[in-house]
């Protein structure tokens, strides 16, 4: 008994020092990927429900690593725990403005960028300067950038957070809140926030049109957001009937595979340019 004791202690120890080893390796590739731009920005179109136009697009971080494209959920939270999503969420921050431009500059038809801001960037003292720096570095209008945030980055410290994000928004950027419904906000505390965009998520997106729960939580979001004042978008929207569910509850715009994935630029680019000819 002694020595299988034994035996399971070096067993998980190795086995502890073999994901350790692995999480530093893995840690050090992040951090020169950073470096050496080995991340790459992908862009999901958004739609306008009202108008059928393309209204923006969502940037999304992908990790061009030994010749696969590596996707976030494989290293965001690692970027999360050691700190390094700070210099991971201004480069994509960075390189989603001068991409933006280059499409104005280039005869688009301008829409907006919605991009991801994690809870230590937000929690940064230097945030809104950085956000200022980059949006004059790529000379764009700040109307075209939208920060997504998190219900649990603000709910805790409320007052705080409406500081920031006033402080952002004097910017002239717009703010959105990702994932909306699977955090327990009080729905009376959104009203103190500087909020332009719900984003549903996905989750009660998915339950329509079999979950008759899912479609009460999204038409009562839908309703409670339209007496706000505040815009909604569906996220994970795969299919038409989906679509029309959430048109018809008053939802403002939705993304989701249904209208495209989240495409390279120069896919991006193509897929809008052909979108607003039809
Ligand atoms: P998110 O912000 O909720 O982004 C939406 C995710 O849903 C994306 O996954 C997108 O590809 C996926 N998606 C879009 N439409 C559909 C659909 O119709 N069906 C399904 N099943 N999925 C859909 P992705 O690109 O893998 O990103 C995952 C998460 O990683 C994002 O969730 C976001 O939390 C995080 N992330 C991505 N890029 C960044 C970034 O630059 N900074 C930070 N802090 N987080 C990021
Ligand atoms: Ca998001
Ligand atoms: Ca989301
Ligand atoms: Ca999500």
């Amino acid at each position: 008994v002694k020595r299988e004791g034994r035996d399971g202690v070096r067993k998980f120890t190795k086995c502890m020092s073999v994901a350790a080893r692995e999480k530093v390796r893995m840690t050090k590739e992040l951090r020169t990927a950073i470096e050496n731009d080995e991340l790459v920005v992908h862009y999901q179109p958004q739609k306008d429900l009202r108008t059928g136009k393309v209204c923006g697009v969502e940037a999304l971080v992908r990790w061009q690593h030994e010749g696969r494209l590596v996707m976030p959920g494989e290293f965001i939270p690692l970027a999360e725990e050691t700190g390094l999503i700070c210099a991971l969420g201004e480069f994509v921050m960075t390189k989603a403005c001068a991409q933006v431009r280059a499409w104005q500059a280039a005869g688009v038809e301008p829409f907006k960028v919605g991009v991801n801001m994690s809870a230590r960037q937000f929690q940064d003292p230097g945030m809104t300067r950085k956000v200022a720096d980059i949006l004059s570095a790529a000379d764009l209008d700040p109307r075209w950038l939208e920060v997504e945030i998190t219900e649990s980055m603000i709910m805790c410290d409320v007052a705080d957070s409406v500081r920031k994000m006033s402080e952002l928004t004097a910017l002239g950027i717009s703010l959105a809140l990702d994932d909306f419904g699977t955090g327990y906000s009080s729905l009376s505390t959104l009203k103190s926030f500087p909020l332009s965009r719900l984003k549903i998520d996905s989750s009660f997106v998915k339950g329509i049109p079999a979950d008759e729960n899912d479609m009460a939580i999204a038409s009562a979001i839908l309703s409670m957001a339209k007496k706000l004042g505040i815009q909604t978008m569906a996220e994970g929207v795969e299919n038409a009937e989906q679509e029309h569910f959430l048109r018809d509850a008053g939802c403002c715009q939705m993304q989701g595979y249904y209208l495209a994935r989240p495409l390279p630029p120069s896919e991006l680019r193509e897929f809008v340019t052909n979108y607003q000819e039809l």
